[in-house]
């Protein structure tokens, strides 16, 4: 089967009866058309329309050699600098549709499956159904573009303890069960964002914990769809309020909702397991098989796309009041600059240096993917408070687009105005400002930056352990032993 158009995708996810738990209503259907969800469903099935459209269908799409079928660029398994190319830029053009503000398109784990897939011979070390069975899994994913997430971690408990631990090991998802066709997993993981409206739910190892001998019926990885039996999603409030682009310019288009997933007793066949009962394997699951680097080429797209926009955004806003000759203002400019073009090169760099792998995949350059993937959660907590500070009082003047239509519109034209915009226009600017850096949609997206890739702090501790220092060392210590 080809690529999916949006409608597509919305008749699929119009009969799944994925079981979600929302404002205190629980749902079994009716997704597309649910107010929390409906905009952001719309704008993923735009994405998939974006795959047939004129001049991005030769990007996003590509044919398949065996299938025949043209399916999304990010299944391609590249072969050659060139396909490797086309995979980045596919990424950022799906990026540049949401401004970066979805993070979850499934290009993203498309990555990871086509990476874990080449890498089947890996899986087979403990099983060979399981090296079958990641590649059966990547082929359908693909054949049927699905649209997958994932969950990874336990919930968040008392992180004094191993999450195999807390509460007596009962809150984990955890194997209870197995039987001849498959296992049995009873207890929680957090979050699974678009968990409410995604096809498919990847429950694979965390990229950060590690797991120990004693983890071993916490250790799996292994995908069901989203409406499995005994499956269910607790979403938090949405912060897509029903209210029209003019207000909340991004929370009424971009909102993908974030679920915490509770997993009932639920049955998975063994071909759709990965991995079990194997701690070794999950501690290796992203980097062995290089998941890790195909997912981070991805992000790294994404966020290039998104500091764009937030560049775009204070160049705009700076203009519009008249702060753009101020020293200061020139160097918070030059400090998202200078993030933009680091974000860049680092990408150049990681395709440039790119190398086969043992399994064939020309697989970016690792190092600087992975400096892109410790800074850029830190980074981006300075763009809305950048946008905080330049947009002052000017973020609360913000009349609804009620108020710049209704009895006030007057007032609004005359008061609000900017030096380079009317009152209505000036009000459209500082809304979106406003959900870029101050709403609840913003605060989320700080949040999310900051939190994409695991906990930054241990991040930042087996990113300085893996990286070899020792050269840089000697060379101090042999400057030491030169004397006085
Ligand atoms: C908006 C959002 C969306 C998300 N979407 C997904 C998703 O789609 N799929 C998914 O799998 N996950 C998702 N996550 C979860 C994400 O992976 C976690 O937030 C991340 O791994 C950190 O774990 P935690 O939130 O449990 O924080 P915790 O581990 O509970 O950490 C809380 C604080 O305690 C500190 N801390 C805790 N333990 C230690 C320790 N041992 N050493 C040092 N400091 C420690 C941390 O540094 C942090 O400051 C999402 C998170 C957010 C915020």
């Amino acid at each position: 089967m080809p690529a999916r158009t949006g409608a597509e995708f919305l008749d699929r996810l119009s009969r799944t009866r994925t079981h979600v738990e929302i404002q205190g209503e629980t749902l079994t259907g009716g997704i597309p058309d649910h107010p929390a969800f409906k905009n952001v469903v719309r704008s993923y099935a735009a994405l998939f329309d974006l795959q047939q459209t004129g001049g991005y269908r030769d990007v996003l799409t590509y044919q398949d050699p065996v299938t025949n079928s043209r399916v999304a660029t990010s299944f391609l398994i590249p072969r050659t600098p060139e396909d490797l190319a086309k995979r980045g830029k596919a990424f950022k053009l799906t990026a540049d549709a949401s401004f970066g503000m979805l993070g979850r398109t499934g290009d993203y784990l498309n990555s990871a499956l086509m990476a874990l897939a080449s890498a089947h011979d890996w899986f087979a070390q403990t099983d060979a159904a399981f090296a079958n069975n990641i590649t059966r899994y990547y082929e359908k994913v693909r054949e049927e573009d699905l649209l997958c997430t994932h969950t990874l971690i336990p919930p968040q408990a008392n992180r004094a303890q191993p999450g195999s631990q807390q509460a007596g090991g009962a809150l984990m998802a955890r194997i209870t069960d197995t039987d001849d066709n498959g296992i049995v997993v009873r207890g929680a993981r957090m979050l699974a964002t678009i968990g409410p409206f995604a096809d498919e739910l990847l429950v694979f190892p965390s990229t950060v914990l590690r797991g120990t001998p004693e983890d071993k019926p916490y250790s799996f990885a292994f995908a069901i769809p989203t409406d499995a039996p005994g499956l269910r999603f607790i979403a938090r409030e949405p912060f897509d309020y029903g209210r029209g682009h003019f207000d909340h310019p991004l929370g009424s288009r971009f909102d993908e909702s974030d679920a915490v997933v509770v997993f009932d007793d639920v049955h998975v066949p063994y071909e759709r397991c990965f991995t079990l009962g194997d701690p070794e394997i999950c501690n290796g699951f992203y980097t062995k098989t290089d998941a890790i680097a195909h997912m981070t080429h991805q992000v790294v797209a994404r966020t290039t796309a998104k500091t764009e926009f937030i560049l775009g955004l204070v160049t705009v806003l700076v203009e519009a009041i008249g702060i753009d000759g101020f020293q200061h203002v020139q160097a918070d400019l030059a400090e998202i600059i200078t993030t933009l073009e680091t974000l860049r090169a680092l990408n150049r760099a990681a395709e440039a240096d790119a190398k086969p792998n043992d399994y064939g995949v020309v697989t970016p350059a690792w190092p600087p993917l992975n400096a892109a993937r410790n800074l850029y959660p830190k980074l981006y907590q300075r763009f809305p408070e950048i946008l905080r500070k330049l947009g002052a009082s000017g973020l609360m003047a913000t009349p609804t687009e009620a108020d710049v239509n209704g009895p006030a519109a007057a007032d609004i034209d005359t008061y609000l105005q900017a030096a380079t915009l009317s009152g209505k226009d000036r009000v459209r600017l500082f809304r979106l400002v406003w959900d870029a850096c101050a709403s609840a949609f913003a605060g989320r997206q700080a949040l999310y930056e900051y939190y994409f890739f695991g906990d930054p702090v241990r991040m930042a501790t087996a990113y300085q352990a893996s990286y070899d220092k020792a050269p840089y060392a000697d060379r101090v210590r042999a400057f030491l032993a030169t004397g006085d």
